[in-house]
C-alpha cells in the first residue's frame, strides 16, 4: 500500500513547473504531497519525500519516471516523519544532495538520531499528566515509526535568505521549530505551515521552542504579509488565497484558547486532562500525544498571555 501513489497518476501537473506526487500514509492523516519545481537547468528540486520504505525502488520509481528530469536537490520543509522520512531513499535513488534547515537538521538528530533520550520523552509526558499506561505505550509507536524515518545525514544546511535554484528559504516556525519554506514571485511551497482542510499541528514538545503557538501566529501573519497567490502544502487541497486561510486558522486558535481557558478551574489541571476537554476523548494512543502537545501550547501561550498561570505541574485560570 505504502509504495503506491494515491493518485492514479504518479505526478499531477498543479501549473507550469509545479508538480505534484502523493504518497498513501499510515498516521492519523492519509496522505502527503511531495512536489517537484521546474529547475532552471532542465531537473527538478525535489520538496519534501514522505516516509522511508523498505522498498525505495519500488516506492519511488513510478513518480522518477513520471517527472522524467534529473532531480537536482532535495529540499525537506521539517523534520516530521513524513516529509524527512524519505530523503535518504531518493538520494540514494538519484544521487541529489539533500537541503535541510539549518535548526531543522539540529532537531532532527535529537528527534531521529543518537542524540535521542527516551526517558526524557518519557517524562515529559509524565509530568503533563498522561497516565503510565499511556507513556509505556507511546515508547513503542516511536520505535516503530522511527524506523520509516530514512534521513539524511550531513545535507547541505540552509538559512533564511538562501536562495535555491531563484527559491527563498524562510524559517516559519509554529508546527516544527525549523520549518522552513521556499517562496518564489507569488507561489509558497508551504510544508505544514498552513493546511486546508485541515489546520496544521500546533504542540509543545520536549526540548521544543518555549511557546510554539506564539511563533505559529507569528507565521500566520508572515503569510499574510507575504500574500502569496497560492500555497501548495504537505497535505490537503492547494491553497488560493493564503492570506486568507491564514486569519481563519488564527481564528480557530483563539477560539481554542478560549476553550483551554474554560477547561480551567480553582485547581490545577494538566495538559492531559486539558486535552480531553479540547479533543475527542477516544483519539488512538499515537494521536493523543498529539492533543496533550497542543493542548500544551495553547495552556503556555494563555500564560504568556497572563490569563493562565502554572501551578503544581498543572494550570490554573489567572
Ligand atoms: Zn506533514
Amino acid at each position: 500500500m505504502l509504495s503506491r501513489p494515491v493518485s492514479s497518476r504518479p505526478v499531477e501537473e498543479l501549473e507550469p513547473g509545479i508538480r505534484r506526487a502523493t504518497f498513501r500514509l499510515p498516521l492519523g492523516i492519509d496522505h502527503v504531497h511531495v512536489y517537484a519545481l521546474d529547475s532552471s537547468d532542465g531537473g527538478v528540486t525535489l520538496v519534501d519525500t514522505g516516509l522511508g520504505s523498505r522498498d525505495p525502488e519500488a516506492r519511488w520509481r513510478p513518480v522518477l519516471d513520471a517527472i522524467g528530469a534529473p532531480v537536482d536537490r532535495i529540499v525537506v520543509t521539517h523534520l516530521h516523519p513524513d516529509h524527512v522520512g524519505g530523503a535518504a531513499d531518493v538520494a540514494a535513488l538519484t544521487r541529489a544532495p539533500v537541503m535541510q534547515g539549518r535548526e531543522d537538521y539540529a532537531i532532527c538528530l535529537r528527534a531521529w538520531g543518537p542524540e535521542w533520550d527516551p526517558e526524557r520523552f518519557a517524562a515529559f509526558w509524565r509530568a503533563n499528566g498522561m497516565p503510565e499506561s499511556e507513556v509505556a505505550g507511546l515508547g513503542g509507536d516511536s520505535a516503530r515509526l522511527g524506523e520509516a524515518v530514512h534521513w539524511q545525514p550531513d545535507p547541505q544546511l540552509l538559512d533564511p535568505g538562501d536562495e535555491v535554484d531563484g527559491w527563498r528559504v524562510e524559517v516559519l516556525r509554529g508546527h516544527a521549530d525549523g520549518h522552513i519554506v521556499l517562496v518564489r514571485d507569488d507561489v509558497l511551497i508551504a510544508g505544514d505551515t498552513i493546511l486546508d482542510p485541515i489546520t496544521p499541528a500546533i504542540g509543545l514538545y520536549a526540548n521544543g521552542r518555549p511557546d510554539p503557538l506564539a511563533d505559529y501566529f507569528e507565521t500566520l501573519r508572515r503569510i499574510e504579509e507575504l500574500n502569496p497567490r497560492i500555497a501548495y502544502s504537505g497535505h490537503g487541497v492547494p491553497i488560493e488565497r493564503p492570506a486568507d486561510r491564514a486569519r481563519t486558522i488564527a481564528a480557530h486558535h483563539r477560539e481554542r484558547l478560549d476553550r483551554a481557558l474554560a477547561s480551567l478551574d480553582g485547581r490545577p489541571v494538566s495538559a492531559y486532562e486539558v486535552a480531553g476537554s479540547l479533543f475527542r476523548p477516544d483519539l488512538p494512543l499515537q494521536q493523543r500525544r498529539f492533543a496533550v502537545a497542543e493542548a500544551l501550547a495553547h495552556l503556555v501561550y494563555l500564560v504568556g498571555e497572563g490569563r493562565a498561570a502554572r501551578a503544581d505541574g498543572g494550570f490554573v485560570a489567572a
